[in-house]
């Protein structure tokens, strides 16, 4: 059979039909794109709605800090230049906050940047990653694109159960994802068990500590993964602006992990994976931590809120220690997450998780709460 060959279509008249697919390389044959939030504009589009909420993707219902509107200001006349490609003055800003070498950080656009360069850096055809069900959906995908295996470990309670996650580890494995707390359930792993855990793994097994929601936990409610560092050298934390910091749509990231680890790291990255606004506004953002602390109380109230509202409707909620909940509807979610669109409310569907009763829903801002809890009811 030819490579290509003409094609009639009705609408367009010929077309060439090439099998482009089979160029691609093994992993990224199968895969499936990451399917995201959908964003307010297109059901604006879609529906001819206004006055839609987006309690999709996570977002910050605070905005930012409005120290980092500023230090883009201040930004905007240098667009003509590259920025400064190993990030220096932000890893500095990291490296002091924490209080952790600098040779330890390395930056992403977005954390999921990070993810993959951990899966570019360390995985190959024939290694494993282990990961649990009702994950991220991002660490299935950074796996299959290099051609690696994942292990997907049967949830506990919706959750990571970390000692059947240690005895899936074989010579193969080379790298395990855990986010703490995780999403889409927004569980999480104690302190003892991680520690536990760390001390099975073998020293030769990377483990990847996603805390994307770190900063929404209230000090000392969960393990820090960043105290982890000194005993356990296999271990990579890995962060984000996107979600407590409200900067996700200009991508930053970074990582904490052993120097040798960051310098492979450093090996595989674009060499200006971080664009300069972001840089200048991941600094200001981070020397904000009222804002923080401002965005982490609202989101325990309206997390108090949304579950107290989903109960007096009859339905549970899985306890979360992330910015969202999902909500146990008892029935699939799909007809229901339309319902809700149609009343001008995003949330996010969960049954490519493996969660079809379920729907997750971001905490937004008291009122965006209160609207999503009445869609709720009208809809059910
Ligand atoms: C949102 C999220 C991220 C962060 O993504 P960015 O690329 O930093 O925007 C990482 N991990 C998990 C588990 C998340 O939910």
């Amino acid at each position: 059979m030819p490579f290509c060959r003409a094609k009639q279509d009705r609408k367009k008249g010929a077309i060439m039909a090439c099998d482009f697919i089979s160029l691609a390389a093994p992993g990224v044959q199968k895969l499936s794109p990451y399917q995201p939030g959908k964003p307010i504009e297109e059901l604006e589009r879609e529906l001819g709605l206004n006055d839609i909420i987006k309690l999709a993707s996570n977002e910050n219902p605070l905005g930012c800090s409005p120290r980092v509107l500023t230090a883009i200001d201040s930004g905007l006349g240098e667009l003509a230049l590259y920025p400064d490609g190993n990030g220096f003055v932000l890893k500095k800003a990291l490296a002091d906050f924490y209080d952790r070498p600098l040779a330890e950080v390395t930056l992403g656009n977005g954390s999921n940047d990070i993810l993959e360069l951990v899966g570019r850096a360390f995985l190959k055809p024939g290694d494993e990653a282990v990961f649990s069900q009702h994950s991220f959906a991002v660490y299935p995908l950074v796996v299959q694109a290099v051609g690696a295996t994942g292990i997907s470990v049967p949830a506990l309670e919706w959750g990571h159960d970390l000692v059947a996650m240690a005895a899936a580890i074989t010579d193969k494995t080379r790298v395990v994802f855990i986010a703490n707390p995780n999403n889409p359930t927004g569980t999480w792993v104690e302190e003892g068990e991680l520690d536990a855990f760390l001390m099975a793994v073998p020293e030769n097994v990377l483990v990847v500590l996603d805390e994307a929601y770190g900063e929404y936990v209230e000090p000392g409610q969960l393990p820090n993964g960043l105290d982890f560092l000194d005993r356990y050298p296999n271990v990579i934390v890995s962060r984000t602006f996107s979600k407590a910091y409200g900067l996700a749509a200009l991508r930053i990231g970074y990582a904490f992990a052993h120097p040798d680890i960051t310098n492979v790291l450093n090996r595989v990255r674009q060499p200006f994976n971080v664009n300069a606004l972001a840089l200048r506004a991941a600094v200001a953002a981070l020397a904000d931590q009222d804002f923080v602390a401002r965005s982490r109380a609202l989101n325990a109230a309206g997390m108090l809120q949304i579950t107290a509202g989903v109960r007096a409707l009859g339905l549970d909620v899985i306890p979360s220690r992330g910015n969202f909940l999902c909500v146990h509807l008892g029935r699939p979610g799909l007809p229901i997450y339309d319902a809700l669109l149609h009343q001008g409310v995003i949330v996010r569907p969960v049954t490519n998780y493996g969660m079809p009763d379920f729907l997750r829903v971001t905490i937004g801002t008291e009122a965006e709460n209160a609207r999503f809890l009445a869609a709720l009811k009208a809809v059910l």
